[in-house]
Order: structure tokens, then C-alpha cells, then sequence
């Protein structure tokens, strides 16, 4: 039994093919610039070099077709023939109240993704595009979308509520979602199989830290409060994301600017680490450039770090208390250092760092002194692999 999982972007295709026997991907890619010059495939067939192609691709769908054919290529392909395929898991981003779970794609699915759209006008018309692209192509493989909101959809209303009028959420379902659902979820689960305890029984907060982050808290197996909100902006800074704002400066820069994009660009691809450093938006040229003494990197790291430690106080109090605190992501996974930094100030909640395990990069590591009254720990995420077994499950429900 092999399921594809596709991850579809405004103007990109990632892509895994998994064999559910053995979980091992067998092999996966990347799509970019779709209806933009300068468009093309990387295919990596696990075990070979990867292949590299500039290609026009005018939509989605020309993409799809490609993948799909490169699938079953008798060079760089992996299986035979399309019936292969038992079904096709896609990532969406949000879900909003209506889509809480793993669901198999229907005509009243497909309605409920276009009504949500103006909750995620960046994000959901892409992967509706993937949708349409696989139902077209492949018209008797199922379809699973998965949720990067579901997970959090425990959050009581006091987490989630915004302190505007009422009305908005009524009618609009203006209010917190979340976002990396699926990545917390996979984390906070293997921290209880690694620790060999019910996931139920902790307190966990999940840190998923990379190019876009968020925390979340999750009490006894459910997510009670997580960083990002509406929109993937809210929570901690990010790469080029600014994070927690007065809304205030949202109305100066309206007036400003008076262009509801360039307000968004300002926000969303032109703040975070990159506005505050004016270097970069990777935290390892950040890191650099503070080490020379560049001031403003420096301040980014310094924002980045008391972000991530004032959440995790905040959310220790939310859950009286904090069992396991978990990195995962890029910097998460990557940052020896900056977990050390981070780490530094959590001591008056008893948390102790060792040194040596703590230099550690993409492995699972217990990064915590056996007497640390929290076990500290970095969890590399595989947010595919939930959304494969998760489509599995959800087709195994429809038998
Ligand atoms: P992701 O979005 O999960 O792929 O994470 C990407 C981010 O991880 C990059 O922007 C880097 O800032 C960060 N990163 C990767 N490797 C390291 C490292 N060795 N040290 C610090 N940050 C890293």
C-alpha cells in the first residue's frame, strides 16, 4: 500500500511517496515558480542522486501530471503503474471550524475549502489547485485532506477568542486556529513513546521553530493554547513574519502606506528577523553577524530568544506546570546554541541543560540532566509521515 503526499503552495509542489508497510519514503520533490518564469522539478528517488529539470509549468495541474509521470518512469520512477496509489493525503493549512479532522475529499469538502478561503487567501486556493489536479489525473484514487489547524481545535474559547466584538467571530469565524498542527502532534506523541508515558498524562510544550514557528501547549493530549492565531502571523518573531504586534502599528502603517499589500509585505515578507536584522531572514547569518558585533543582529537574536522564553512561561502557568518541553524544526532541530541560549533563562523553572548532549543536530535527543525537574528534548518533526498514516486511517474509517 503506497499513499502520495502532496503539499501544494500558491506557486509549489512538495511532494512523498510512501510505502505504509515499512513508513520509508520511496521518494519525494519539490515544484517551484508554477505560472512564474523560471519554473522546474527536483525528484529525489531515495538511494539516487536527484534530479534537477527546468520546466515551464504553466499550473498546477501541468505539475502534477509531471510528478505523476516521474512516479512511474522507468529510471527515476517507483512504481509501475498508478493502481499502486491507494490514496493521495493533502496538507491543507487551515481548516477553520468546519474541518477538524482527517476527511475524505467530497464535492460538499470542496464547497467547505472555497468558503474558507478568505480565512487563507494564500494558501487554501493552492492546495484546492493540488486537489483538482489529482481528482483530474488520478479520478479513482481517494483524496484525504489533513489539517494544519486540527490539532488545535481542543483550545478552549478563552485561548481562542480575540478581544474585539463578538459579531466578528460570529459571523466571520474571526478567532485563533493555529497552525503546525500536524508537527505538534507528531512531536508531543513521540515524546511519550520516547519517555515511555501516555501522552495523556503530560504537559508538553511543543516548540517548532523555523523559518515560520509557533509554541503550543498540550495538557494531557490536547492542544490548550498555541502561538499563531487567524493567520500564521501571530506568536513569536519568525523569519520574516513579525509576530505579536500592537495592532496599533497596523493602523500607522495603514495610513502610511495605504496599500493593504504593502501593509501585508510589511508584516508578513519584510519583518521578523529580516526587518529587525536588515540582514537576513536565516538565523545562522543572523548568529554570524552578531558575532561580529553587528547590533541589529544581535537585538533579532535577542528578540527570537525572550519570545520563545516568555511563551514558555506563559505557558507553563496555562498548564500548571510543564513536564517535557520539545525543539523541532529548523532552528529547533539545528540550533546547539541558541537552544542553549534559550534553555539559559528557564532555570527558575528547574530546567537544566547538559552541554554535551545538547550538542546534537536532526536526531532524537534528551538534552536534559536526569535531576532537571523538565525533560528537555529535540524531536526532529515529519509532518508527511503524519499525513500519510492519518490518510491511511482515515481511508481504513471509510471500510
Ligand atoms: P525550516 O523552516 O524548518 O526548514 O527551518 C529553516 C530555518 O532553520 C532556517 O531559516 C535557519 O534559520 C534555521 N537553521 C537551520 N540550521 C540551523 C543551525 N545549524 N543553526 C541555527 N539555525 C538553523
Amino acid at each position: 500500500m503506497k499513499n502520495l503526499v502532496i503539499n501544494c503552495g500558491s506557486s509549489s509542489v512538495k511532494y512523498q511517496l510512501f510505502d505504509m508497510a515499512t513508513e520509508k519514503v520511496l521518494t519525494q520533490g519539490l515544484v517551484e515558480r508554477i505560472g512564474i518564469p523560471g519554473s522546474g522539478i527536483k525528484h529525489t528517488k531515495t538511494g539516487m542522486d536527484t534530479l534537477a529539470r527546468v520546466i515551464d509549468f504553466p499550473t498546477h495541474n501541468e505539475a502534477v501530471k509531471y510528478v505523476l509521470n516521474l512516479l512511474i518512469d522507468p529510471i527515476y520512477g517507483v512504481i509501475k503503474s498508478f493502481d499502486e496509489i491507494s490514496a493521495v493525503g493533502h496538507r491543507i493549512v487551515h481548516g477553520g471550524e468546519s474541518l477538524i479532522k482527517p476527511t475524505l475529499v467530497t464535492e460538499e469538502v470542496i464547497n467547505k475549502l472555497e468558503k474558507l478561503i478568505p480565512l487563507a487567501p494564500l494558501h487554501n486556493p493552492g492546495h484546492l489547485q493540488g486537489i483538482f489536479a489529482i481528482m483530474d489525473i488520478l479520478p479513482n484514487v481517494p483524496n484525504v485532506i489533513v489539517m494544519d489547524t486540527a490539532f488545535h481545535q481542543t483550545m478552549p474559547p478563552k485561548a481562542y477568542i480575540y478581544g474585539i466584538d463578538y459579531k466578528y467571530y460570529e459571523e466571520n469565524q474571526i478567532r485563533k486556529y493555529g497552525f503546525h498542527g500536524t508537527s505538534h502532534e507528531y512531536v508531543s506523541k513521540r515524546a511519550g513513546q520516547i519517555l515511555g508515558k501516555p501522552f495523556e498524562s503530560l504537559k508538553i510544550i511543543s516548540c517548532h521553530l523555523g523559518n515560520g514557528s509557533s509554541l503550543t501547549a498540550v495538557k494531557n493530549g490536547e492542544c490548550i493554547d498555541t502561538s499563531m492565531g487567524l493567520s500564521p502571523l501571530e506568536g513569536i518573531v519568525m523569519g520574516t513574519r513579525s509576530g505579536d504586534i500592537c495592532p496599533g502599528v497596523i493602523l500607522f502603517l495603514m495610513r502610511q502606506l495605504r496599500d493593504v499589500e504593502l501593509v501585508s509585505d510589511a508584516l508578513q515578507k519584510k519583518g521578523g528577523l529580516l526587518g529587525i536584522s536588515g540582514i537576513s531572514s536565516d538565523l545562522r547569518d543572523i548568529e554570524i553577524a552578531a558575532q561580529k558585533g553587528n547590533k541589529r543582529a544581535l537585538l533579532a537574536q535577542e528578540k527570537l530568544i525572550y519570545c520563545i522564553q516568555k511563551y514558555i512561561g506563559a505557558y507553563t502557568v496555562a498548564m500548571e506546570g510543564v513536564d517535557v518541553i520539545i525543539f523541532t524544526a529548523g532552528i529547533g532541530e539545528n540550533g546547539v546554541d541558541f537552544r542553549k541560549e534559550v534553555c539559559a533563562k528557564l532555570e527558575c523553572l528547574g530546567v537544566k541543560i547538559d552541554v554535551d548532549k545538547n550538542n546534537c543536530r536532526g536526531k532524537e535527543v534528551i538534552i536534559s540532566t536526569p535531576d532537571s525537574k523538565v525533560t528537555v528534548m529535540v524531536i526532529p518533526t515529519n509532518e508527511e509521515l503524519t499525513i500519510a498514516r492519518e490518510t491511511l486511517q482515515c481511508m481504513e474509517e471509510q471500510k
